[in-house]
């Protein structure tokens, strides 16, 4: 069967654009992951699972609310700033919600309609262009499959398959890495780091659970163990003892530093979430961003198959804009003497109370 859309990725990008699409279309989406089973499996997409307010605040105007049983304990109300390049610390009100960022993903592709054609345990391959339809490879039960359709489009994340089709060009790619360690102590803020012996980017703690799970996005792809022990070091002489480590898992990340790094698509070939670049260069927050563009590319189709490209661009504008202002604020928090100042100074940061700053987990957070 020829399908209008093939979308490659049933990520937050697809999963919405899948949603979103006129029921009129016929609308195949695949992914290589398999979304049932442990959540917890090493085949589940590596992310901290924190949903900031932007995002937030999309799924509120997607008329959504959470399920219950994606949401994590504990719900952290702070961000406590640990700036080890001057050695500073902070705290600021912040209002994530704490997920499992498998559970939100299978939640959200559960909303697609069934008129929606959904492969899961399918892996894209490769496709090629004929005459007025594109043929697409996929491998699923151990064979090869061609499917045709009218539009393709790459909601694969950060390693973009589909991108790599239609461009060399990439924004600033990372690699992350995450450990997952049993813990006692029950952290009760989310974390950021800022050590540049580690990275140009930033490190993270955040407790999922009885798990403590410590992240970090590396531009030095060679020397990862390495950079990660000089973390585990520098929290462990800070105060923080992690326990056994029960699960590592690592993932590109991109930055996009320029505007000319983001992609949307070119013909009959299109762009969404991470594989387009759309992701925060300052916090690496992608989730929003992801639905966002999803939702803005399914409009785009839906008022026009063949100037849905032209639509898309127009209608994206907001949102490169938005990649443009966090690359302009990423130029003071990534600079340790316009941190130093920003964090000396206490503009928007709180205090904690003497007892809490009593407790051990809070008093090495204030040397
Ligand atoms: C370590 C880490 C921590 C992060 N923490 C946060 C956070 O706390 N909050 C936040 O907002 N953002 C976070 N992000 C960013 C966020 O995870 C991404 O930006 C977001 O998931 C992008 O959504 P997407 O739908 O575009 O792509 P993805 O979520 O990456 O989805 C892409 C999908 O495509 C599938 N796929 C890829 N290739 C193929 C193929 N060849 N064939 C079939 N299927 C394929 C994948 O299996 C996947 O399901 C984090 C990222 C990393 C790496």
């Amino acid at each position: 069967m020829p399908y209008d859309v093939v979308i490659i990725g049933a990520g937050p990008a697809g999963s919405t654009l899948a949603r979103m699409l006129n029921k009129s279309f016929k609308v195949l989406i695949v992914d290589k992951r398999e979304f049932k089973g442990k959540s917890s499996s090493a085949k589940t997409k590596c992310c901290g699972g924190l949903l900031a307010p932007d995002a937030q605040k999309v799924l509120a105007q997607f008329g959504l609310a959470l399920p219950g049983e994606v949401i994590v304990e504990p719900q952290m109300f702070s961000v406590k700033c640990v700036d080890l390049d001057n050695r500073l610390t902070r705290y600021y009100q912040r209002h994530y919600i704490n997920i499992n960022r498998e559970l939100f993903d299978r939640w959200l592709l559960s909303l697609v309609d069934d008129n929606v054609v959904i492969k899961t345990k399918a892996l894209f391959k490769d496709y090629r262009q004929c005459e007025d339809y594109i043929e697409v490879d996929l491998y699923c039960n151990g064979k090869t499959e061609k499917v045709k359709t009218r539009l393709l489009i790459g909601a694969d994340g950060a390693t973009s398959k589909v991108r790599r089709g239609i461009t060399d060009s990439q924004p600033d790619v990372y690699v992350s890495i995450q450990k997952w360690y049993k813990s006692k102590q029950k952290i009760p803020h989310f974390i950021s780091v800022f050590d540049e012996n580690v990275t140009d980017f930033y490190s993270w703690v955040i407790q999922k659970r009885d798990c403590t799970v410590v992240g970090t996005a590396l531009k030095d792809t060679k020397n990862c163990d390495k950079k990660f022990n000089l973390l585990i070091d520098s929290l462990k002489s800070n105060g923080y003892n992690f326990g056994q480590c029960v699960r590592t898992e690592g993932a590109w990340i991109m930055r996009p530093r320029q505007l000319k790094q983001l992609n949307l698509g070119q013909g009959n070939i299109a762009l969404v979430g991470e594989a387009a670049g759309f992701i925060s260069p300052s916090s690496a927050e992608g989730i929003s961003y992801a639905l966002k563009s999803g939702a803005v590319l399914a409009k785009s189709v839906n008022q026009s198959v063949d100037r849905y490209l032209k639509l898309y661009k127009k209608n994206a504008a907001q949102l490169k804009l938005n990649i443009l202002i966090k690359n302009l604020k990423l130029k003071f928090m990534y600079n340790k003497y316009t941190r130093k100042i920003i964090m000396k100074s206490g503009v928007l940061s709180m205090k904690l109370e003497q007892d809490i700053c009593c407790k051990p987990e809070a008093q090495c957070l204030l040397k």
